[in-house]
């Protein structure tokens, strides 16, 4: 017999009926549940956020309304501050309880303690669930109790743990609201536009696990440890904004892929898949060092570079911005990045050291532009991902590992497929043309930038930036 009467789930970054935690226990534990999601109400341009991630979120949000409605019940929609919205619609509904699964930011870590304080005043009960990981940061922690501030320690402690099982989906979750609800948001709720030439894959829980199937049906996962880092290929799960806004539960993901090695048979398949897990890993690592380490948002992890000068200029910033540099693997991610909300790994790291070691501005600044386009924007692995580029994080590239954006091409885009999948004006120059600036001193193609900087005289002013504040520090 169910213990309560009508509860709230209260939808975060969970948008799925399947494998989660949260809904399926208020589904087991109340008559009626209540699915309610609160819309932000800022307006207009955000540091963190833009169209291409909202409007994702607009289609996983009609996505998840028609998967409820399809089991008898609808999606409550309300704007504005969670906690007095949730409170509201739990004081109109006589709700005895708001369920809801745990946010690892402490954005929303502020909100659920807001949440639960408000809730003990009212005598409404608060249940919170595991969900976004396979570990929660406190269960991977060193031999002394610590977190860890190291990557590899970490993975070989996080996939030596038992993993919890997969739920199932959920199949009731008794009659339909009746409270009022918002109607579904566009674009427009936030005062935002596509630019309309954007080619970004489909939100909602069908599309997401569509996209798990194919990683699971092709040669993909077999490959991904040899292709993983070959921009041109299509070598990587693309899950990642399935993964940020929920859409697949992260027990599913890691089960289907542990079923996927033991059938496979083959040690290269299997240790295939033991690389894709190991990504899992790093993702759960950041978001670890976010939890314990929350400074990092504003500051260095490495406390030896806070305060660090970052001389570089708005101008070229804005240059990299709108992926005018003059080099064609840094101009290429760009591209894709606006085109697509999605940057390959690669090109990530490319791009991102190229903003902080050959053009010397602030990670912050790169941080926050990466958030306003990326569709898996997710605060802790970005901000991890550009501590790492700029040398001063949690098992950070040493400051002076600077890449060679050059040298990285002919690596990584030796036949320059990817630049010019991303920069078709370059389509007829020579591939051996990416791998060094141009010899004859005039641009690839009439139009194209010159190298806005030299690599190697950008490389020694970034040595002796870190060497001058590491100096200055003794
Ligand atoms: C500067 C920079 C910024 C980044 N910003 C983000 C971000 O905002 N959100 C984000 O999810 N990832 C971020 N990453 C990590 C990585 O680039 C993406 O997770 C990956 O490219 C997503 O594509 P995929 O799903 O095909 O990845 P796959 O290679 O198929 O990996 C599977 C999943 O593992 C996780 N993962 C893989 N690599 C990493 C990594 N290095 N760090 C953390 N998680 C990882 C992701 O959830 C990913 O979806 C960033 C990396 C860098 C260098």
């Amino acid at each position: 017999m169910p213990k309560h009467g009508v509860v709230i789930h209260w939808f975060r970054k969970d948008l799925r009926l399947c494998d989660n935690p949260s809904l399926w226990a208020a589904s087991r534990e109340a008559l009626q549940v209540l699915p309610v999601y609160v819309l932000s109400h800022w307006r207009g341009q955000h540091d963190w956020t833009g169209p291409k991630r909202q409007h994702f979120l607009c289609q996983s949000l009609a996505s998840l309304r028609g998967n409820l409605q399809s089991i008898g019940s609808d999606l409550l929609l309300r704007c504005g501050d969670a906690v007095e919205e949730l409170v509201k619609v739990a004081v109109q509904a006589k709700a005895a309880a708001i369920y809801f699964n745990r946010d690892g930011d402490p954005y929303g870590r502020a909100c659920e303690e807001r949440l639960k304080q408000r809730c003990a005043t009212l005598g409404i009960a608060c249940f919170d669930f595991k969900d976004r990981w396979m570990h929660d940061p406190s269960e991977v922690l060193t031999g002394s109790g610590g977190p860890y501030r190291v990557y590899t320690p970490y993975s070989r402690n996080w996939l030596a743990l038992e993993k919890d099982r997969p739920l199932g989906k959920v199949k009731s979750l008794g009659p339909a609201p009746t409270c009022e609800s918002l109607p579904l948001p566009e674009l427009s709720h936030w005062g935002l536009k596509l630019e309309g030439s954007e080619q970004m894959p489909e939100g909602g829980e069908r599309a997401a696990r569509k996209r798990l199937d194919a990683l699971l049906s092709s040669e993909l996962l077999c490959g991904y440890g040899a292709k993983r880092d070959l921009p041109a290929e299509p070598g990587t799960s693309r899950l990642g904004q399935d993964l940020r806004f929920g859409l697949l539960g992260i027990r599913e993901l890691y089960g289907r892929c542990v079923e996927f090695a033991q059938a496979g048979g083959s040690a290269a398949v299997r240790a295939s898949v033991h690389t894709y897990l190991k990504e899992l890993a790093w993702r759960e690592f950041y978001a670890a060092v976010l939890w314990y380490y929350p400074q990092v948002f504003e500051l260095e992890f490495n406390a030896e570079f806070r305060g660090m000068e970052w001389p570089g200029s708005v101008e070229d910033f804005q240059r990299w911005c709108q992926g005018r540099t003059g080099f064609p693997i840094v101009d290429a991610g760009i591209a894709e990045l606006r085109r697509t909300g999605f940057m390959h790994n690669r090109v990530r790291m490319i791009v991102a050291m190229f903003l902080t070691k050959d053009l010397h501005c602030d990670w912050r600044w790169g941080e926050s532009f990466f958030m306003q386009h990326l569709l898996d924007g997710e605060n802790a692995s970005n901000n991890g991902g550009w501590q790492w580029s700029a040398g001063t994080g949690a098992d950070a590239a040493p400051y002076f590992r600077i890449q060679n954006p050059w040298s990285q091409t002919k690596r990584f885009d030796p036949q320059g497929l990817y630049i010019k999948r991303w920069l078709p004006e370059l389509a007829k120059v020579p591939a051996a043309e990416f791998l060094q600036p141009p010899a004859s001193g005039r641009p690839l193609v009439p139009g194209y930038p010159l190298p806005m900087v030299d690599h190697a005289t950008e490389r020694n002013r970034t040595l002796a930036l870190f060497a001058k504040h590491r100096q200055q520090g003794r």
